[in-house]
């Protein structure tokens, strides 16, 4: 095996792998995942500066096999802006991504990497944002796709992965029978499902590379982010524990995941099973039932003091407004995370004072439709 400065391994049994090889998960059953190499990776803090102004600034830390197949729309060192109530909570806005929402750090090195092990036909299950990301993505690099996606997902989102030139196939029923028939039309082309990709999570870790510098290096306390795959959660904390094993940073933040009603996993997994009757119905870039990392996700929040709280469509309606009166758009899923940041604060489980990141991951532009559908059902006046 060639020298990489990364290896590929199963979570489960640890064998390792050749990163040429076309897989997605190990013999076992087990999920692949990916570590750096940090003693065999050369970097500073000072290395960085002056580079591009994408994710690609990270070069050094991303697993790549072939640096001339990188596939970029030039995603990442996405803004952040401060809250205009509290000055302590960092709103990074990666809805402003090529295709609408964060998911494109992860498709961008997800499809760099299919490039370059010399695969030409794709195959993904998603319900919306990552199908988006790596249909685009997967055009730019000539890279034949199939997106399999729940007949009921958003329309708009359908419309945006077709219009990429995806093939979109719509399944009736629930998402496991989705993600079935995407694994059965494997025979000819790589399974790239998101939920499982190792290579998809590295790109997302740059979220918290990016934070540490634009912010000169001074991390946040905590960080809160919605949990449907568990990758935006596992990849920020890559990203902070990458930078803290170098001795970039202190410390690693706390981490909080939100879930909503009816559909939460990984708060049954470390609460018990909620008994919540009413389930959301908003937020469906998070109605994941059963989530292949969910046991890593409950790992890291138990590790670094945060946890997994649940919001109900209520609060998801209060936080996105909250947002909209300070100019800031996005999809209800993406305001789970606020929602959950005010509750906290209500309730006095976390101080005000803290330095609270919180990721705005995809753009109110692709569901107008479901909001202007929320706001005549709720009623004007409770947005007042
Ligand atoms: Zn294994």
């Amino acid at each position: 095996m060639p020298r990489y400065t990364f290896r590929l391994y199963c979570h489960k049994c640890g064998r390792e792998f050749d990163p040429l090889e076309p897989i997605w998960k190990c013999g076992c059953g087990g999920i692949l995942d990916i570590e750096m190499i940090l003693e065999e990776v050369q970097v500073s803090k000072e290395v960085f500066r002056g580079r591009i102004c994408s994710m690609w600034r990270y070069l050094e830390l991303l697993p790549i096999v072939d640096k001339n197949n990188i596939v970029s729309l030039g995603e990442g060192w996405t803004p952040i802006i401060n809250d205009r109530k509290n000055r302590k909570v960092h709103f990074k806005l990666d809805y402003l991504n090529p295709t609408g929402s964060f998911k494109d750090r992860g498709a961008s090195i997800l499809i760099s990497h299919v490039r370059s092990i010399g695969v030409s036909s794709i195959v993904e299950d998603s319900s919306g944002n990552a199908g988006a990301a790596i249909a685009a993505y997967s055009s730019l690099a000539g890279i034949r796709t199939k997106i399999f996606v729940p007949k009921d997902a958003p329309r708009e989102k359908i419309f945006q992965i077709r219009s990429y030139g995806a093939e979109v196939i719509e399944i009736p029923g629930s998402r496991e029978n989705v993600n079935k028939k995407a694994l059965e039309s494997c025979r000819h082309a790589l399974y790239v499902g998101h939920l499982w990709n190792p290579f998809f999570i590295e790109g997302i870790k740059t979220m918290a590379f990016e934070y540490c510098e634009q912010k000169n290096w001074i991390i946040p306390d905590l960080v809160i982010v919605p949990v449907g795959s568990g990758g935006l959660l596992i990849g920020l904390y890559k990203g902070f524990r990458e930078f803290h094993l170098l001795d970039f940073i202190e410390r690693i933040p706390r981490i909080y995941g939100v879930q909503a009603m009816g559909c939460s996993p990984v708060y049954d997994l470390l609460h018990g099973k909620c008994t919540a009757t009413i389930s959301s119905t908003l937020a469906d870039g998070i109605a994941v039932p059963d989530p292949p990392r969910k046991f890593q996700v409950a790992k890291i929040v138990s590790e670094t003091g945060g946890d997994i709280i649940l919001v109900n469509d209520d609060e998801i309606i209060r936080a996105w407004k909250e947002l909209c009166k300070i100019g800031l758009l996005v999809e209800p899923t993406s305001a789970t995370s606020y929602a959950a940041y005010m509750r906290l604060v209500e309730e006095g489980s976390i101080d005000p004072h803290e330095h609270t990141l919180i990721p705005l991951t995809g753009i109110g532009l692709k569901a107008l439709d479901r909001l202007s559908n929320i706001i005549s059902r709720y009623g004007k006046q409770r947005f007042n």
